[in-house]
Protein backbone atom coordinates (compact mmCIF):
# COMPACT_ATOMS: atom_id res chain seq x y z
CA UNK A 1 0.00 0.00 0.00
CA UNK A 2 1.14 3.57 -0.33
CA UNK A 3 0.63 5.90 1.51
CA UNK A 4 -0.19 9.53 0.89
CA UNK A 5 1.35 12.97 2.19
CA UNK A 6 -1.86 13.59 3.55
CA UNK A 7 -1.15 17.44 4.02
CA UNK A 8 -2.52 17.83 0.90
CA UNK A 9 -5.58 17.14 1.96
CA UNK A 10 -5.00 20.04 3.78
CA UNK A 11 -4.88 22.41 0.66
CA UNK A 12 -8.34 24.07 -0.14
CA UNK A 13 -9.58 23.83 -3.82
CA UNK A 14 -9.31 27.05 -5.56
CA UNK A 15 -12.19 27.28 -7.40
CA UNK A 16 -11.03 31.30 -8.28
CA UNK A 17 -10.01 31.09 -11.88
CA UNK A 18 -12.20 27.86 -13.10
CA UNK A 19 -15.27 29.78 -11.37
CA UNK A 20 -14.45 32.88 -13.26
CA UNK A 21 -13.93 31.40 -16.71
CA UNK A 22 -17.65 28.92 -16.09
CA UNK A 23 -19.70 32.63 -15.35
CA UNK A 24 -17.94 34.31 -18.49
CA UNK A 25 -18.48 31.50 -20.12
CA UNK A 26 -22.07 31.17 -19.24
CA UNK A 27 -22.96 35.07 -19.81
CA UNK A 28 -21.22 34.22 -23.19
CA UNK A 29 -24.04 31.66 -24.19
CA UNK A 30 -26.89 33.64 -22.86
CA UNK A 31 -25.43 37.32 -24.41
CA UNK A 32 -23.65 36.49 -27.47
CA UNK A 33 -23.82 39.88 -28.91
CA UNK A 34 -22.29 41.62 -25.90
CA UNK A 35 -18.40 41.98 -26.54
CA UNK A 36 -16.72 41.34 -23.26
CA UNK A 37 -13.67 42.59 -21.89
CA UNK A 38 -11.08 40.57 -19.76
CA UNK A 39 -9.08 42.65 -17.29
CA UNK A 40 -8.41 39.30 -15.16
CA UNK A 41 -5.51 38.61 -16.94
CA UNK A 42 -2.33 37.69 -15.28
CA UNK A 43 -0.10 37.36 -17.91
CA UNK A 44 1.61 39.57 -19.95
CA UNK A 45 0.20 40.04 -23.91
CA UNK A 46 2.84 41.98 -25.88
CA UNK A 47 5.49 39.42 -27.54
CA UNK A 48 8.91 38.18 -26.67
CA UNK A 49 10.92 41.84 -27.96
CA UNK A 50 13.29 41.54 -30.61
CA UNK A 51 16.72 41.69 -28.72
CA UNK A 52 15.92 37.90 -27.20
CA UNK A 53 14.13 36.84 -30.01
CA UNK A 54 17.61 37.38 -32.52
CA UNK A 55 19.67 36.09 -28.74
CA UNK A 56 17.53 32.82 -29.26
CA UNK A 57 17.32 32.52 -33.14
CA UNK A 58 21.89 32.81 -32.41
CA UNK A 59 21.29 30.08 -29.50
CA UNK A 60 19.72 27.63 -31.64
CA UNK A 61 22.08 28.04 -34.64
CA UNK A 62 24.66 27.59 -32.66
CA UNK A 63 23.77 23.77 -30.73
CA UNK A 64 23.24 22.96 -34.37
CA UNK A 65 26.95 22.96 -34.49
CA UNK A 66 29.74 20.47 -32.96
CA UNK A 67 31.75 22.86 -31.46
CA UNK A 68 28.45 24.83 -29.67
CA UNK A 69 26.25 21.66 -28.47
CA UNK A 70 25.41 22.21 -24.97
CA UNK A 71 24.07 18.98 -23.14
CA UNK A 72 23.54 19.56 -19.90
CA UNK A 73 24.50 23.11 -18.55
CA UNK A 74 25.54 23.69 -15.05
CA UNK A 75 22.73 23.16 -12.38
CA UNK A 76 23.36 26.97 -10.79
CA UNK A 77 23.11 28.48 -14.01
CA UNK A 78 25.49 29.77 -17.03
CA UNK A 79 28.26 32.25 -15.61
CA UNK A 80 27.07 34.35 -18.60
CA UNK A 81 23.88 35.12 -17.09
CA UNK A 82 24.83 34.84 -13.67
CA UNK A 83 27.48 37.41 -14.75
CA UNK A 84 24.75 39.76 -16.04
CA UNK A 85 22.70 39.52 -12.77
CA UNK A 86 25.74 40.31 -10.68
CA UNK A 87 26.88 43.47 -12.59
CA UNK A 88 23.52 44.79 -12.80
CA UNK A 89 23.52 44.35 -8.73
CA UNK A 90 26.97 45.93 -8.51
CA UNK A 91 25.60 49.11 -10.42
CA UNK A 92 23.21 49.83 -7.55
CA UNK A 93 26.11 49.38 -5.08
CA UNK A 94 25.10 45.62 -4.14
CA UNK A 95 27.72 42.64 -4.03
CA UNK A 96 26.21 39.78 -4.80
CA UNK A 97 28.82 37.18 -5.75
CA UNK A 98 27.96 34.57 -8.86
CA UNK A 99 27.73 31.88 -6.19
CA UNK A 100 24.94 33.16 -4.99
CA UNK A 101 22.21 33.66 -7.95
CA UNK A 102 20.67 30.50 -9.22
CA UNK A 103 19.18 30.48 -12.63
CA UNK A 104 15.78 29.06 -12.59
CA UNK A 105 12.60 28.29 -15.02
CA UNK A 106 10.64 31.00 -12.86
CA UNK A 107 9.69 32.63 -10.00
CA UNK A 108 7.15 30.36 -9.31
CA UNK A 109 9.36 27.18 -8.44
CA UNK A 110 11.60 28.92 -6.74
CA UNK A 111 9.23 30.39 -4.33
CA UNK A 112 7.60 26.97 -4.07
CA UNK A 113 10.61 24.89 -3.60
CA UNK A 114 12.32 27.44 -1.08
CA UNK A 115 10.25 25.53 1.30
CA UNK A 116 12.17 22.21 1.03
CA UNK A 117 15.29 23.55 2.95
CA UNK A 118 13.43 24.93 6.26
CA UNK A 119 12.00 22.99 8.91
CA UNK A 120 8.13 22.69 9.55
CA UNK A 121 8.21 23.77 13.23
CA UNK A 122 9.01 27.56 11.80
CA UNK A 123 6.27 29.95 12.35
CA UNK A 124 5.88 31.48 8.79
CA UNK A 125 3.75 34.93 8.35
CA UNK A 126 2.17 36.05 5.31
CA UNK A 127 0.73 38.65 4.00
CA UNK A 128 -3.15 38.38 3.58
CA UNK A 129 -4.22 38.68 0.31
CA UNK A 130 -1.36 37.01 -1.45
CA UNK A 131 -0.41 35.02 -3.90
CA UNK A 132 -1.14 32.04 -3.18
CA UNK A 133 2.09 29.72 -3.84
CA UNK A 134 3.23 30.68 -0.43
CA UNK A 135 0.79 29.31 1.55
CA UNK A 136 -0.54 26.33 -0.59
CA UNK A 137 3.57 25.05 -0.99
CA UNK A 138 3.72 25.45 2.91
CA UNK A 139 0.81 23.76 3.48
CA UNK A 140 2.08 20.85 1.11
CA UNK A 141 4.65 20.19 3.80
CA UNK A 142 3.13 20.42 6.92
CA UNK A 143 1.83 23.76 7.99
CA UNK A 144 -1.17 22.81 9.55
CA UNK A 145 -4.83 22.41 10.01
CA UNK A 146 -7.28 24.98 7.69
CA UNK A 147 -9.71 26.28 9.95
CA UNK A 148 -13.47 26.83 7.96
CA UNK A 149 -14.62 29.52 10.58
CA UNK A 150 -11.70 32.11 10.10
CA UNK A 151 -10.75 31.02 6.32
CA UNK A 152 -6.97 30.14 7.75
CA UNK A 153 -4.39 27.79 8.63
CA UNK A 154 -4.07 27.49 12.35
CA UNK A 155 -0.25 27.80 12.39
CA UNK A 156 -0.03 30.52 9.79
CA UNK A 157 0.46 33.72 10.95
CA UNK A 158 -2.06 36.07 8.80
CA UNK A 159 -0.55 40.12 8.05
CA UNK A 160 -3.57 41.67 6.94
CA UNK A 161 -3.02 44.39 4.44
CA UNK A 162 -6.01 46.63 3.52
CA UNK A 163 -6.93 50.73 3.25
CA UNK A 164 -6.84 50.93 7.22
CA UNK A 165 -3.26 50.39 7.27
CA UNK A 166 -3.07 51.46 3.85
CA UNK A 167 -1.80 47.84 2.36
CA UNK A 168 1.80 48.33 4.98
CA UNK A 169 1.87 45.10 6.37
CA UNK A 170 2.30 45.54 10.46
CA UNK A 171 5.18 43.85 12.40
CA UNK A 172 3.74 40.48 13.64
CA UNK A 173 2.95 40.61 17.87
CA UNK A 174 3.88 36.86 17.93
CA UNK A 175 7.71 35.92 16.97
CA UNK A 176 7.97 34.36 13.31
CA UNK A 177 10.52 32.66 11.79
CA UNK A 178 10.26 33.13 8.54
CA UNK A 179 8.43 36.20 6.27
CA UNK A 180 7.32 35.59 2.90
CA UNK A 181 7.33 39.61 1.14
CA UNK A 182 6.32 40.70 -2.16
CA UNK A 183 6.62 44.16 -3.43
CA UNK A 184 5.29 45.89 -5.85
CA UNK A 185 2.37 43.34 -4.50
CA UNK A 186 0.70 40.75 -6.18
CA UNK A 187 -2.66 41.48 -5.94
CA UNK A 188 -2.87 44.97 -4.30
CA UNK A 189 -0.43 46.76 -6.45
CA UNK A 190 0.89 48.40 -3.92
CA UNK A 191 4.59 48.84 -2.59
CA UNK A 192 7.01 49.55 0.64
CA UNK A 193 9.24 52.19 0.88
CA UNK A 194 13.15 51.75 1.84
CA UNK A 195 12.52 52.94 5.09
CA UNK A 196 9.22 50.72 5.14
CA UNK A 197 11.49 47.77 4.63
CA UNK A 198 14.47 48.02 6.71
CA UNK A 199 11.85 47.86 10.05
CA UNK A 200 11.37 43.95 8.38
CA UNK A 201 14.83 43.88 7.73
CA UNK A 202 15.49 44.89 11.20
CA UNK A 203 12.67 42.65 12.74
CA UNK A 204 14.37 39.49 11.30
CA UNK A 205 18.01 40.02 12.08
CA UNK A 206 16.58 41.08 15.87
CA UNK A 207 14.76 37.66 15.73
CA UNK A 208 16.53 35.64 13.39
CA UNK A 209 14.31 35.09 11.24
CA UNK A 210 14.90 34.92 7.49
CA UNK A 211 12.89 37.45 4.73
CA UNK A 212 11.68 35.36 1.03
CA UNK A 213 11.10 38.08 -0.73
CA UNK A 214 9.53 38.57 -3.64
CA UNK A 215 10.13 40.95 -6.49
CA UNK A 216 8.58 39.46 -9.43
CA UNK A 217 7.49 42.91 -10.36
CA UNK A 218 10.17 45.61 -9.76
CA UNK A 219 10.20 46.12 -13.53
CA UNK A 220 7.44 48.32 -13.13
CA UNK A 221 8.54 50.64 -9.92
CA UNK A 222 8.05 54.11 -11.50
CA UNK A 223 8.55 56.11 -7.89
CA UNK A 224 11.67 57.42 -6.41
CA UNK A 225 12.93 55.61 -2.99
CA UNK A 226 11.11 52.36 -3.95
CA UNK A 227 13.67 49.27 -3.65
CA UNK A 228 13.63 47.42 -6.74
CA UNK A 229 15.11 44.53 -4.67
CA UNK A 230 15.58 44.30 -0.76
CA UNK A 231 19.44 44.15 -1.10
CA UNK A 232 19.11 48.27 -0.95
CA UNK A 233 18.17 48.21 2.67
CA UNK A 234 20.77 47.85 4.75
CA UNK A 235 21.36 44.40 6.60
CA UNK A 236 18.89 42.60 4.07
CA UNK A 237 21.77 40.53 2.76
CA UNK A 238 22.26 39.13 6.62
CA UNK A 239 18.39 38.10 6.29
CA UNK A 240 16.56 37.80 3.01
CA UNK A 241 16.54 35.70 0.30
CA UNK A 242 15.28 37.17 -3.48
CA UNK A 243 13.57 35.98 -5.90
CA UNK A 244 13.74 37.21 -9.67
CA UNK A 245 11.17 36.53 -12.45
CA UNK A 246 11.68 37.40 -16.35
CA UNK A 247 8.10 36.49 -16.55
CA UNK A 248 6.80 40.51 -16.36
CA UNK A 249 9.84 42.40 -16.92
CA UNK A 250 10.39 41.13 -20.09
CA UNK A 251 7.40 38.84 -21.33
CA UNK A 252 8.77 35.35 -20.24
CA UNK A 253 5.71 33.55 -19.21
CA UNK A 254 5.79 31.47 -21.63
CA UNK A 255 9.78 30.48 -21.89
CA UNK A 256 10.33 30.38 -18.60
CA UNK A 257 13.13 31.73 -16.56
CA UNK A 258 13.71 33.02 -13.08
CA UNK A 259 16.23 33.19 -10.58
CA UNK A 260 16.87 33.56 -6.82
CA UNK A 261 19.93 35.09 -4.73
CA UNK A 262 20.74 33.16 -1.69
CA UNK A 263 23.54 35.29 0.00
CA UNK A 264 26.00 32.99 1.75
CA UNK A 265 25.39 35.45 5.18
CA UNK A 266 22.03 34.10 5.62
CA UNK A 267 22.24 31.91 8.36
CA UNK A 268 19.81 29.05 9.33
CA UNK A 269 19.84 27.31 12.45
CA UNK A 270 19.65 23.50 13.65
CA UNK A 271 17.87 22.24 16.78
CA UNK A 272 21.32 22.45 18.43
CA UNK A 273 21.43 26.45 17.68
CA UNK A 274 24.43 25.53 15.30
CA UNK A 275 24.24 27.82 12.19
CA UNK A 276 24.20 26.91 8.57
CA UNK A 277 24.30 28.72 5.60
CA UNK A 278 21.22 28.75 3.45
CA UNK A 279 23.36 28.83 0.48
CA UNK A 280 24.84 25.67 0.91
CA UNK A 281 21.53 23.77 1.73
CA UNK A 282 20.35 25.54 -1.58
CA UNK A 283 23.12 24.71 -3.86
CA UNK A 284 22.73 20.97 -2.70
CA UNK A 285 18.69 20.81 -3.42
CA UNK A 286 19.19 22.62 -6.72
CA UNK A 287 21.78 19.89 -7.50
CA UNK A 288 19.79 17.24 -6.73
CA UNK A 289 16.47 18.36 -8.37
CA UNK A 290 17.15 20.66 -10.71
CA UNK A 291 19.26 19.83 -14.25
CA UNK A 292 19.34 23.66 -15.40
CA UNK A 293 17.19 25.70 -17.17
CA UNK A 294 17.59 25.56 -20.99
CA UNK A 295 20.68 27.53 -22.45
CA UNK A 296 18.65 28.87 -26.03
CA UNK A 297 16.13 30.65 -22.51
CA UNK A 298 19.52 31.86 -20.86
CA UNK A 299 20.97 33.19 -23.70
CA UNK A 300 17.56 35.17 -24.20
CA UNK A 301 17.26 36.15 -20.77
CA UNK A 302 21.21 37.56 -20.85
CA UNK A 303 19.79 39.75 -23.80
CA UNK A 304 17.53 41.59 -21.55
CA UNK A 305 20.64 43.17 -19.94
CA UNK A 306 21.97 44.68 -23.70
CA UNK A 307 21.10 48.01 -24.19
CA UNK A 308 18.79 47.35 -26.90
CA UNK A 309 17.12 44.69 -24.85
CA UNK A 310 16.57 47.60 -21.94
CA UNK A 311 15.15 50.20 -24.46
CA UNK A 312 12.89 47.01 -25.97
CA UNK A 313 11.52 45.84 -22.48
CA UNK A 314 10.87 49.47 -21.01
CA UNK A 315 8.61 50.42 -23.89
CA UNK A 316 6.63 47.16 -23.32
CA UNK A 317 6.68 48.13 -19.44
CA UNK A 318 5.38 51.61 -20.10
CA UNK A 319 2.84 50.34 -22.53
CA UNK A 320 1.73 48.13 -19.46
CA UNK A 321 1.96 51.23 -16.92
CA UNK A 322 -0.25 53.62 -19.55
CA UNK A 323 -2.65 50.59 -19.41
CA UNK A 324 -2.72 51.03 -15.64
CA UNK A 325 -3.00 54.82 -15.45
CA UNK A 326 -5.72 54.84 -17.54
CA UNK A 327 -7.87 51.95 -15.24
CA UNK A 328 -6.56 54.29 -12.43
CA UNK A 329 -7.99 57.34 -13.39
CA UNK A 330 -10.65 56.22 -15.34
CA UNK A 331 -12.39 54.51 -12.10
CA UNK A 332 -11.42 57.32 -9.73
CA UNK A 333 -13.55 59.04 -12.40
CA UNK A 334 -16.34 56.83 -12.33
CA UNK A 335 -16.32 57.11 -8.21
CA UNK A 336 -14.16 54.58 -7.06
CA UNK A 337 -11.68 54.37 -4.23
CA UNK A 338 -8.18 52.89 -6.17
CA UNK A 339 -4.75 52.00 -4.97
CA UNK A 340 -1.77 50.46 -6.92
CA UNK A 341 -1.19 50.68 -10.78
CA UNK A 342 1.79 53.10 -10.16
CA UNK A 343 4.07 51.21 -9.29
CA UNK A 344 2.56 47.75 -10.63
CA UNK A 345 0.64 46.67 -13.08
CA UNK A 346 -2.41 45.66 -10.65
CA UNK A 347 -5.17 48.04 -9.88
CA UNK A 348 -6.70 46.93 -6.50
CA UNK A 349 -10.40 48.90 -5.76
CA UNK A 350 -12.79 49.03 -3.14
CA UNK A 351 -15.92 47.27 -3.89
CA UNK A 352 -19.04 49.42 -3.04
CA UNK A 353 -20.05 49.25 0.21
CA UNK A 354 -22.70 46.36 0.50
CA UNK A 355 -21.33 44.22 -1.66
CA UNK A 356 -18.74 41.17 -1.27
CA UNK A 357 -16.04 40.85 -3.95
CA UNK A 358 -18.43 38.34 -5.92
CA UNK A 359 -21.26 40.07 -6.16
CA UNK A 360 -19.23 43.28 -7.90
CA UNK A 361 -17.71 40.46 -10.19
CA UNK A 362 -21.34 39.54 -11.33
CA UNK A 363 -22.19 43.49 -11.45
CA UNK A 364 -19.09 44.23 -13.38
CA UNK A 365 -19.68 41.19 -15.78
CA UNK A 366 -23.77 41.92 -16.24
CA UNK A 367 -23.73 45.49 -16.39
CA UNK A 368 -20.48 46.75 -17.87
CA UNK A 369 -19.01 43.36 -19.79
CA UNK A 370 -15.96 43.74 -17.86
CA UNK A 371 -14.11 40.85 -15.89
CA UNK A 372 -11.98 40.93 -13.22
CA UNK A 373 -10.83 39.22 -10.09
CA UNK A 374 -12.27 38.88 -7.02
CA UNK A 375 -10.29 39.81 -3.93
CA UNK A 376 -11.55 37.54 -1.53
CA UNK A 377 -9.78 34.58 -3.92
CA UNK A 378 -6.57 36.18 -2.64
CA UNK A 379 -7.02 35.10 1.31
CA UNK A 380 -9.79 36.66 3.55
CA UNK A 381 -8.40 40.09 3.63
CA UNK A 382 -9.13 40.41 0.33
CA UNK A 383 -13.16 40.63 0.57
CA UNK A 384 -14.92 43.71 -0.04
CA UNK A 385 -11.72 44.13 -2.97
CA UNK A 386 -11.43 43.66 -6.67
CA UNK A 387 -8.40 43.35 -8.87
CA UNK A 388 -7.77 44.32 -12.48
CA UNK A 389 -4.99 44.43 -14.23
CA UNK A 390 -3.15 46.45 -17.02
CA UNK A 391 -2.22 43.44 -19.32
CA UNK A 392 -5.25 44.20 -22.35
CA UNK A 393 -4.66 45.93 -24.96
CA UNK A 394 -4.71 49.79 -25.01
CA UNK A 395 -7.83 49.84 -27.07
CA UNK A 396 -9.88 47.62 -24.43
CA UNK A 397 -8.51 49.10 -21.82
CA UNK A 398 -9.58 52.75 -22.48
CA UNK A 399 -13.25 50.68 -23.68
CA UNK A 400 -13.95 49.09 -20.20
CA UNK A 401 -13.08 52.83 -18.52
CA UNK A 402 -15.61 54.39 -20.61
CA UNK A 403 -17.95 51.93 -20.01
CA UNK A 404 -17.25 52.34 -16.21
CA UNK A 405 -17.59 56.30 -17.00
N1 LIG B 1 5.54 35.80 -7.89
C1 LIG B 1 4.42 36.53 -8.02
C2 LIG B 1 4.05 37.48 -6.97
C3 LIG B 1 3.61 36.37 -9.15
O1 LIG B 1 2.50 37.10 -9.28
C4 LIG B 1 3.99 35.44 -10.14
C5 LIG B 1 3.15 35.22 -11.34
O2 LIG B 1 2.07 35.66 -11.52
C6 LIG B 1 5.15 34.70 -9.94
C7 LIG B 1 5.91 34.89 -8.81
C8 LIG B 1 5.54 33.64 -10.92
O3 LIG B 1 6.57 34.03 -11.73
P1 LIG B 1 7.17 33.06 -12.82
O4 LIG B 1 6.39 33.25 -14.08
O5 LIG B 1 8.60 33.52 -12.95
O6 LIG B 1 7.10 31.66 -12.32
Amino acid sequence: MSYINENFLELQDSYLFSTIAKKVAEYSSQNPDKKIIKLGIGDVTRPIVPACIEAMHKAVDEVATQDGFKGYGPEQGYEFLREAISNEYREKGIDIKLDEIFISDGAKCDCGNIVDIFAIDNKVAITDPVYPVYLDTNVMSGSGKFNKETGKYEKIVYLPVNKENDFKPQLPKEKVDIIYLCFPNNPTGTVLTKEELKKWVDYAIKNKAVILYDSAYQAFITEENIPRSIYEVEGAKQVAIEFKSYSKTAGFTGLRCGYIVVPKQVKGYTKNGEEVELNKLWNRRTCTKFNGASYIIQRAAEAIYTEEGQKQIKENINYYLENAKIIREGLQEAGYEVYGGINAPYIWLKVPDGLTSWEFFDKLLKEYNIVGTPGSGFGPSGEGYFRLTAFATRENTIEAMNRLK
